[in-house]
């Protein structure tokens, strides 16, 4: 096991299994932690409500936020999302998605920096999705397959019925099981060396979908593909990896291949619902196409591969047999180099591979490929990510792609460049805008805080930084945050914005408020 992963999962179970190890025999041979406590617990005898399940994914989400590999990537988050809301936008319109679980869930996908092949749904709308996953995905719809599938345990309500399943549990304690059942997934022997390993495994397997459930969620996930815009034999190359690494016997860094057993039934299934005639593999499917080609090689750069992986991967274009490669694995490679250069420091180096990356994909033979723009945007971002890097502000600028301050990504990278070339007040104003209009983005929140800062207002940077807490669900690290806000309002007199002191008293109320709620239901 790689260091970083043991030292994750530790970090995970450390914080979750505390509680875990007066659960974990709660849930088997005591009678319930509540019973004994008098505390209330998430079922009243009726199945598992949408709030209740919802507040316990945010408890859950609050721990994985915290974590050191819990990543935020502008790029990867954009492309995922794209996705993501496909999907959505077809279980809505084919009444999977009902109006009131619409409301209630987050809907929402964390991204974790882990090697490691796996998804899985969380309580409350929440996935989570491994950058692991991502790298070994070949098109956009065998992505797509696994994040349909995800999203159908969630509408059949499949993870509200483990819970269900549970109810005589504290949220507490239920959150704290689902923690420590994650972070056994991603490494059975961190969590053995814990002692409390084989507790956590029994819980990981209360808590892992049935047969029926994996069934159920293959038949709606491939529904929902189609009208989502991709192709459903999205299902089957990805079906064809998971085989693949079956025959390999590759569980440990499989773990979704664990918590989704491929059964005979399942691809039984499979190949029935694919129409006659249709070619089977991963080849039949959609072509793949260079923007997904390199968002999976972003993936692998940036799923913690160690530094040894990554200077391997770097001269990869130096090999033997190169030039004879398929245009979309020297675009992916040139891109690892690229990116793994700038990782490691090398400027130099990662503007060559950049270089040689623009080249190949002017001159790609596929007109569809020399001229895409998602391809073209990948690469102005790549580029100006690089500069940054490289602590050349002003090229970062420029290689940005014109007229593009819409988007994510761009934003992000614009305004990180603006600070770098210390005209943070260019930047303020979009930023301003975009979290008025996306108040949930954590990261902008941060941004904005150090964009306040550099102009010297430090009382509407300090709300920013409570504010990006808030957005994490960290209400005792928000509140903490306004207060400091407070005091900074009483003691600057006149000086302070008015308008700027009143929102830090009425967010401090919410978040008091907030808290309250949350201990009364521990
Ligand atoms: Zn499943």
């Amino acid at each position: 096991m790689p260091p970083l992963l043991c030292r994750k999962a530790k970090a995970v179970l450390q914080r979750a299994l505390l509680a875990l190890t007066v659960g974990a025999c709660a849930l088997a041979w005591a009678p319930p932690a509540s019973a004994q406590t008098g505390l209330p617990t998430l079922g009243d005898g009726s199945e598992l409500g949408s709030s209740a399940e919802r507040r316990l994914g945010d408890r859950i989400i609050r721990e994985l936020y915290r974590d050191p590999d819990y990543i935020d990537d502008p790029v990867l988050e954009d492309y995922v999302q794209g996705l993501w809301q496909s999907l959505l936008a077809a279980a809505r319109a084919h009444g999977e998605l009902s109006a009131e679980l619409d409301e209630r869930f987050a809907w929402e996908v964390l991204l974790g920096r882990d090697r490691s092949v796996n998804a899985f749904a969380l309580p409350g709308g929440y996935l989570g999705l491994h950058l692991g996953l991502v790298g070994v995905t070949s098109t956009r719809d065998e992505l797509a397959s696994v994040l349909a599938h995800e999203l159908s345990h969630v509408l059949q309500r499949h993870v509200s019925r483990l819970l269900t399943a549970q109810k005589k549990q504290t949220p507490l304690l239920l959150g704290a099981m689902v923690l420590g059942a994650l972070a056994a997934s991603k490494n059975p022997d961190a969590a053995q060396a814990l002692v409390v390993g084989g507790q956590a495994l029994l819980l990981q397997n209360q808590l892992n979908f049935s047969r029926d459930m994996e069934r159920e969620a293959d038949r709606i996930g491939y529904g929902l593909m189609a009208p989502a815009g991709f192709a459903p034999q999205g299902f089957v190359g990805m079906f064809d990896k998971l085989q693949q690494a079956n025959r390999l016997n590759d569980n440990g860094s499989w773990p979704y291949l664990r918590s989704h057993p491929l059964t005979t039934e399942r691809i039984a299934d499979m190949h029935a619902r694919i129409p006659p005639g249709t070619a089977i593999g991963a080849t039949a499917a959609a072509p793949a196409t260079l923007e997904h080609a390199l968002v999976a090689a972003r993936a692998r750069v940036l799923a913690n591969p160690g530094v040894d992986s990554l200077r391997q991967w770097i001269a990869e274009p130096q090999s033997s047999g190169w030039a004879s490669q398929p245009v979309l694995r020297r675009a992916a490679a040139l891109y690892v180099a690229a990116l793994g250069s700038s990782q490691l420091r090398d400027a130099a180096g990662a503007r060559a591979a950049a270089k040689k990356l623009d080249d190949l994909v002017r001159n790609a033979p596929d007109a569809r490929q020399s001229s895409d723009p998602a391809t073209r945007r990948l690469l102005g971002l790549l580029h100006a990510e690089i500069e940054l890097a490289a602590g050349a502000a002003d090229a970062a600028l420029q290689a940005l792609p014109a007229g593009s301050d819409t988007g994510r990504p761009e934003l992000l990278l614009r305004t990180r460049a603006l600070l770098q070339a210390r005209r943070a007040s260019e930047g303020a104003q979009a930023l301003q805008t975009w979290v008025a209009n996306h108040p949930k983005d954590a990261t902008a929140w941060q941004l904005l805080a150090a964009v306040a800062q550099a102009q010297g207002q430090t009382l509407r940077a300090v709300r920013a930084e409570a504010e990006a807490h808030a957005a994490r669900y960290d209400y005792a690290a928000a509140a903490d945050r306004f207060k400091a806000g407070q005091d900074l309002a009483r003691r600057s007199g006149a000086a302070v914005d008015h308008i700027d002191a009143s929102i830090i008293d009425t967010r401090l109320h919410a978040m008091e408020s907030l808290l309250r709620e949350q201990a009364a239901e521990r």
